[in-house]
Formats: structure tokens, sequence, C-alpha cells
């Protein structure tokens, strides 16, 4: 367990970002004040409003605590007032840019289904049951990155856009060992995501995948599966899977896609992950998967489950604290059962609370599982 206080950086950012930034915070405090988390905690500017304030989307003083940070909380990016801003500094400042700066390649973004939920998902109870799965996905490559890139005019006046989908061996072998390395802490099975069969970046990534299996990590299984039935598959079957790995924009739709297993966009947390540096220290940003909402934000109604749960990935993989990790993560089960639910999980009967009801719920669960979570924790020692 680290003694040294934790440098812990929330950006709050856009649209429901803040919102469901307040109610994750509050969810820190308790454990600072009530477990002993040590971490100090520094709010920045971030988005839209820190371009009102300051002409910029990322302000120095934000982009320096973001390398000084030992965990970064991002709220969510993006919305109308955002894209109203000159695209030099949109790129400038962006999420992409931040990933890019810190080398956050593999993107970690459990799926995990919760019964008190099944009613709230649109696929059927029997395809949910035993659904724990993991998408690892590459995060500082490909086609959101590659060059060239662009839209033209061409001499005919028509508009041509186009982007580069592009993967070095070293950049696939990275997120690839990232994801082996999960599953051999799993079910010792990993399944990986190309288009190999029209794409050559697909081929490439078959090919460099299997032989980093080959070579170092002959007790895992390797799958390989084409995206377009991979998608059919987590509709079909989820529970078949359990580290799914796969590049940025094919990982980027898959999860939106398997969120649906947990009943809502706004439940699915994650964890973008830099290389391990010295004395074990890896640049880390938690972030709900979920983007900024604009058709809700401002109303107090997102569900801030993804951002809290995204707190409690940052306590079990930044902070040292996988026991604080497990007790939050059944304070967010304990306050479901008990029949919390924000308008994107509603279900009949049970009524629908907002943005800072869920935080409370989950804060009520915190105080009220803590003992007998202590116990169980001295029955063990
Ligand atoms: P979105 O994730 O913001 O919203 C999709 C749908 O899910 C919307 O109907 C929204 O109301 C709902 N939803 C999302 N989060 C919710 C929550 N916590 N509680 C309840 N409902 C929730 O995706 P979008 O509408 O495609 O994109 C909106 C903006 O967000 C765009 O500018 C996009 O670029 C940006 N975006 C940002 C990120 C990020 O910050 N990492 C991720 C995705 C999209």
């Amino acid at each position: 367990m680290p003694s040294k206080k934790m440098n812990v950086v929330l950006l709050p950012g856009d649209g429901i970002g803040p919102e469901v930034m307040a109610e994750a915070s509050r969810v820190l405090n308790w454990m600072i004040e009530h477990r002993g988390v040590p971490a100090t905690v520094q709010e920045f500017q971030y988005g839209a409003e820190a371009y009102r304030l300051t002409g910029a989307v990322l302000p120095p003083a934000t982009e320096k605590a973001l390398q000084e940070a030992d965990a970064i909380l991002f709220g969510a990016t993006g919305g109308p007032e955002f894209d109203a801003i000159p695209k030099v500094e949109r790129r400038r400042g962006s999420l992409l840019h931040i990933r890019r700066t810190l080398e956050l390649y593999a993107n970690v973004r459990p799926i995990v289904t919760i019964p008190a939920l099944y009613e709230a998902s649109s696929l059927k109870n029997r395809v949910l049951q035993g659904v724990d799965m993991v998408i690892v996905r590459e995060l500082i490559g490909g086609i959101y990155f590659g060059e060239p890139r662009g839209i033209e005019t061409l001499p005919d006046g028509q508009r041509r856009g186009f982007n580069t989908q592009t993967y070095t061996s070293s950049e696939i072998r990275r997120v690839a060992r990232f994801a082996f390395e999960q599953a051999r802490l799993r079910k010792g099975r990993v399944c990986s995501v190309d288009k190999a069969n029209v794409m050559e970046s697909g081929v490439l990534w078959r090919e460099e995948v299997q032989a980093l299996r080959d070579a170092e990590f002959q007790d895992v299984e390797l799958t390989h599966m084409y995206v377009d039935n991979c998608a059919m598959q987590i509709v079909r079957a989820p529970a078949q899977f359990d580290v799914l790995v796969t590049d940025n924009i094919f990982g980027d739709i898959l999860s939106d896609c398997a969120a649906m297993a947990c009943g809502s966009l706004g439940m699915l947390p994650s964890a973008s992950l830099g290389p391990a540096r010295e004395g074990g220290r890896r640049s880390a940003v938690y972030e709900p998967v979920h983007g900024s909402a604009p058709d809700i934000a401002g109303k107090g109604i997102a569900n801030p489950l993804g951002a809290i749960l995204s707190l409690a990935m940052a306590l079990r993989l930044s902070l040292g604290r996988p026991s604080e990790a497990d007790l939050l993560e059944g304070a967010v089960g304990a306050a479901l059962d008990a029949g919390a639910r924000t308008s994107d999980i509603r279900e009949e009967r049970l009524p629908v609370i907002s943005c800072r009801q869920m935080g409370d719920a989950v804060l009520r669960e915190l105080d009220r599982v803590e003992p007998r979570f202590e116990a169980r924790a001295e029955a063990r020692t």
C-alpha cells in the first residue's frame, strides 16, 4: 500500500462531464476521509469552458498537471460549444492529443453484467448471464491518428474525405502483450478482432498477435475474429468472451455495442494506461466510456455510475487500493439492488432519480457496507 500521497487530477470537461465528475469526486472524498486513501485532489480546467475563460482548450497549467498526475479522472469532451472552437485549437487540446502525449496505448473497458440491470438491457436475460469480459482497445494508433488525413476538393469540384489506417508491428505487439497479461489474470482466453479479410493493416494485426502468443504466451488461448462477426457475437452471446483485443476504431465501436449488456452507456467505466515507468508508475486516465451527451447536459439526469466505477478502477490500478475498489463496486451493486435508477436505466415501478441522488445512493451504501466490509477484512487477517 503506497504511503506517499498520490496526486489525483480531475478534469470534468464538457456536457455532462462536470455533473458525473461531481459525484465521482464526492465518492473520492469519502474514500480519503473514511478509508484513508492517501490522495491529494485538484481540479483543472479543460474543454469548451476552459477555452471561453483562457483561450485554450487545454491550458498550460492543465497540461503540466496531467504530466505530473498519478491518476487522472476525466469527465467528457465534445458537444456544440466545443465544436464551435477553431479547429486548430480543438486539435491542439483534444482528448486524442492528451492520449498521445501521455502514451496511453491500452484502453481497458470491463463489461460485467449486473442482474439488477437485466431489465434495463435490450438483450434477453439468458444472454446476459455470466457476461464478464474486458475489451482492450489500442488507443493511440490506427485511423484516428494516421496520416495523410483531410478533406480535399477534386478537379471536378467534388470533395473527398480521407483517413489512413496504419499500425506498426510494435504498436500491435505492445497492446497484444497487455491483453495476454490481462488474460493470465482472468480466464486465460484472448479473442483478437480485425478485418484481415479486406485490410492489410488487419493482416499485419493478426500475424503479429499470433506470433507474440506463440513466442511468449502459449498458456493463453488465442482466437481471431472478424469485426463484423464480433459485433454480431457481442449481441448474440457476449458471455463467450474473456479478453477481447482490437484496434482503435473497432474498439471504440464494439465497446459502445457491448455497453448495452450493462443496460446503458452511462454504466461503463474505462482506464487508459501508458507504459510502466521507473518505480512502476504509469500514466493513467480513468473516464466513463460515454461522451458529453449534449441531449441531456445541464438537466441533472445523467447516470454518474460510469464515472464512479472509473474511480474504482483508479483505486485498483493507480492508487494501490484494490480493497477499496471492491468496496466501491459492492456499494454500486447494493445501490442498484436497492432500486436506485437514473432515467437511462429506468424500470417500471421504480422511481427515477437524478445524478446527484444516484451519488447519494452510492454514498449511503458505502456508509452502510463499510462496517460489514471492515469486519470481513478483519476476519480474514
Ligand atoms: P454520448 O456518449 O455522449 O451519448 C450517446 C447517448 O447516450 C445519448 O443519448 C446520451 O444522452 C446517452 N448517455 C451517454 N452518457 C450517459 C449517461 N451518463 N447517463 C445517461 N445517458 C447517457 O455520444 P454522442 O451523442 O455520440 O456524442 C456526444 C459528444 O460526445 C460528441 O461531441 C462526441 O464527440 C463526444 N464523445 C466524447 C467521448 C469522450 O469524452 N471520451 C466519447 C464519446 C463521444
